[in-house]
């Protein structure tokens, strides 16, 4: 259980290269996050954002550095106390074919089908209930969904899975401003009291972070506050 973790995550002095390539894809790369503080991470495309989170979810190792949680060196957590005490929004949403319930119950196993109702509502997804309800099929042979669609999943998930600990990979990619604001500030409501790491392109959002860091090629190029910078 991660009701133990506090939510501290240092990353020291990291590189990863791709398996195959001879370019490391982050060079060098430092930061504490605090318990509860909120990190905004930018930086133009390919520069090496959702790669760091894949690092910081353990999919990987890095060739260089370590990171840590609590203190603790990522490869000495079992993955099923990191799936615990990490919530991801990642970057693509996955959704799998299966009911609308099955498709959130595994952010929320203890869920009921009310809070899963309410959920997809605070999203805007409750056009998605008309019909079967939650036994709405999603995917191959059911309802076809769209890439907001998709992402408010995402954003479902990641409102009923309570840990200590948010990554969001540009989770209001592909909504509209208006859907973008509300989105954010219910993510940002949801993890008042959670680290944070929200990775975005966009503006929206960043002046409730604690700290922005600026990436460029595998390396941080500027941080600091938001007025700072
Ligand atoms: P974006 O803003 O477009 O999402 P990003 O900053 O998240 O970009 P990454 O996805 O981390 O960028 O990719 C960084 C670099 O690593 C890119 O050059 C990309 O082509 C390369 N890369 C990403 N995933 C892989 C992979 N699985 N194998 C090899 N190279 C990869
Ligand atoms: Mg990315």
């Amino acid at each position: 259980h991660s009701a133990n973790v506090q939510g501290t995550i240092t990353i020291d002095d990291i590189a990863y290269t791709y398996y195959g390539s001879d370019e490391p894809v982050l060079k060098g790369i430092s930061l504490t996050i605090q318990a509860g503080e909120k990190v905004a991470l930018l930086g133009r495309t390919g520069c090496g954002k959702s790669t760091l989170l894949q690092l910081l979810t353990r999919n990987w190792d890095p060739q260089q550095g370590q990171i840590t949680l609590d203190g603790v060196p990522l490869p000495q957590w079992q993955e099923a106390a990191l799936r615990c005490a990490i919530t991801v929004v990642s970057q693509r949403v996955d959704v799998f074919n299966g009911s609308l319930r099955e498709n959130l119950i595994l952010a929320k196993p203890s869920g009921t089908d009310e809070e899963f109702c309410d959920v997809l509502e605070k999203v805007g997804l409750s056009a998605l209930l008309k019909g079967k309800g939650l036994d709405t099929w999603l995917g191959e042979g059911g309802r076809q969904i769209s890439g907001g669609e998709r992402r408010r999943i995402g954003i479902a998930r990641a409102l009923l899975h309570d840990a200590p600990i948010l990554l969001m990979d540009e989770p209001t990619e592909g909504l509209d401003r208006r859907t973008e604001q509300q989105i954010m500030s219910l993510l940002l409501e949801h993890a008042k009291d959670k680290t944070v790491l929200f990775i975005t392109h966009r503006l929206v959002g960043l002046e409730q972070m604690d700290h922005i860091c600026l990436m460029d090629e595998g390396q941080f190029i500027e941080q600091g506050r938001h007025r700072e910078l």
